[in-house]
């Protein structure tokens, strides 16, 4: 018998920590998951992806947005929107997904404990009961860290809540503003601005960066930009803020915001989502030996193993790529290697989703990395009006871009804007894991009328811009671009 309470304890409750849990439940490893909240699922169910996203679909609907392709664009659903209408499937998916995570771990034996943990030393951890308050001690064999991130907050800044909020007060706004400024054009401050626009709410975006998301494809950043500006979004890159202060006036309460460029914008509220920050502050670190860094996130090395080897460190507080996604697999990782059970690590080629509006989905290399490491590339792209199934759905911005090696054929990235891009960069990704070619869409056939049919396009679109002989016959095919 072990002279530990449990063979792994897991801190946080979030999707990384959910799948070390279980992971090593099916290890039949005696495994507790520790969450200093009263409820299970992290920021992912309870104040990010969950949450986010089930608004969006609800302001998609609501909006009429998707329609608007194909009854005009002053299709609406519903004429005023309340954040009521717009909450009222939120609340519901939370508590669905909260129960089945609860069920998920206690079908597995996993011990859940509602508390907040901090190291004692290296494989004690001292729990303090997220509700009476009661102080306890446990200890693990192997401990897994999970515990997320939070939002950075900078305190010259006058959150409210209402009138200046952070994306975790989303969920919590009583009204829908007329106007208002995101700072921060990141993921999160990108959907969010979209989805807000998309309600008819007038959106200024501030950013100190002179692009859009660095990391995407320059074409669908472009894209993406020309649409938010086509919903009134403005844009005001390479800007900095200075200071933010809540007036009233006599139009009411409202935000004023200086920019560094000596700028002022007032509006009725503000989102400021400036990042976030490794959510290690309570975990007394020091205790078991590991640091933290400048942002408070941990370091790990390829199995996801801190400078102490039985502490892991999955999910966001470790940083890059910070996605639901992958933070699942580096927990179920981690618990492996942590019961010698052979596992490789998360895969380079993982998908990107950005739920803006319209979304982006990515997977593999870009024009600029692959023009960077030198890398002879040719592209192959499909416009979604061009596609039967894009002019059903009306959606005549969505683009689909391929990125293939100009001798070998072999595809290297897939990158796509519009809708469905987050579902359809799959069939990518699985060319890409196994090192196909473009000729495999060229030679394959999909359903008609689908959106997947663009990969078929784009195929003919970049084999016919290698100027092959005419003997080919996918120059004849239709709906190749010239
Ligand atoms: C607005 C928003 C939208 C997002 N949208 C997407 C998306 O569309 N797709 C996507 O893939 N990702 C998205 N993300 C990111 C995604 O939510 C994270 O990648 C994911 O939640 C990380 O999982 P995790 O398990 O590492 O941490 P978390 O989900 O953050 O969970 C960590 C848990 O640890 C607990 N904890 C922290 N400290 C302690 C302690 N000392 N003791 C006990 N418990 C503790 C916390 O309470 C929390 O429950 C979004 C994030 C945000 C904020």
């Amino acid at each position: 018998m072990s002279a530990f309470t449990y063979d792994l304890l897991v801190i946080g409750s979030g999707p990384a920590g959910q799948r070390a849990a279980i992971q090593a439940a099916k290890l039949n490893k005696r495994v507790a998951i520790i969450e200093r909240k009263t409820v299970v699922g992290g920021v992912c169910v309870n104040t990010g992806t969950i949450p986010s996203k089930t608004f969006r679909e609800a302001a998609l609907y609501l909006s009429g947005y998707r329609l608007r392709g194909v009854y005009g664009a002053s299709y609406t659903v519903k004429q005023h929107i309340t954040m009521d209408d717009l909450l009222f499937r939120t609340d519901h998916v939370i508590r669905g997904e909260i129960d089945v995570t609860r069920h998920q771990l206690m079908r597995n034996q996993v011990d859940v404990l509602c508390a907040t943990a901090s190291f004692v030393d290296a494989h004690t951890v001292q729990l303090v009961d997220a509700e009476e308050g009661g102080v306890r001690m446990v200890t693990g064999e192997h401990i897994v860290i999970a515990t997320g991130t939070e939002v950075t907050r900078d305190d010259s800044i006058p959150f409210d809540g209402q009138r200046i909020f952070c994306s975790d007060d989303v969920m919590h706004l009583k009204q829908l503003p007329r106007s208002l400024t995101v700072v921060g054009a990141g993921v999160i401050g990108l959907e969010y601005a979209s989805i807000f626009a998309s309600l008819g709410v007038r959106v200024t975006l501030i950013d100190k960066r002179h692009r859009l998301l660095p990391f995407v494809d320059a074409e669908l950043t472009d894209t993406l930009a020309y649409h938010l500006r086509e919903n009134r979004v403005t844009l005001r890159l390479g800007e900095e803020v200075s200071s933010m202060e809540l007036i009233t006036d006599t139009l009411g309460d409202r935000v004023r915001i200086h920019l560094a460029s000596g700028k002022q914008i007032i509006t009725e509220s503000a989102l400021y989502s400036i990042g976030r920050t490794g959510a290690t502050a309570a975990l007394n670190m020091s205790a078991a030996g590991v640091a933290t860094d400048a942002r408070g996130r941990l370091t790990v090395n390829e199995q996801y193993q801190t400078s102490v080897p039985h502490i892991y460190a999955v999910g966001d507080v470790i940083g890059f790529p910070s996605l639901a996604s992958t933070s699942m697999e580096q927990g179920r990782l981690a618990a492996c290697h942590a019961f010698g059970v052979e596992a490789t690590s998360v895969p380079a080629l993982f998908p990107y989703g950005i739920y803006s509006i319209p979304e982006i989905s990515i997977c593999g290399r870009n024009e600029e990395e692959l023009t960077e490491q030198g890398v002879p590339y040719e592209v192959g792209k499909a416009q979604y009006r061009e596609i039967a199934r894009g002019q059903i759905i009306g959606d005549s911005v969505g683009l689909l871009k391929l990125i293939f090696h100009l001798d070998t054929h072999q595809l290297l990235g897939v990158h796509i804007i519009g809708e469905g891009a987050s579902e359809l960069v799959h069939i990518g990704q699985a060319v890409l894991a196994f090192g196909g070619t473009v000729d495999y869409f060229v030679n394959t056939v999909f359903n008609y009328p689908t959106l997947a049919e663009c990969y078929k396009t784009a195929a003919f679109d970049g084999i016919n811009r290698l100027g092959l002989a005419p003997a080919n016959d996918w120059l004849a095919v239709p709906g190749a671009a010239a």
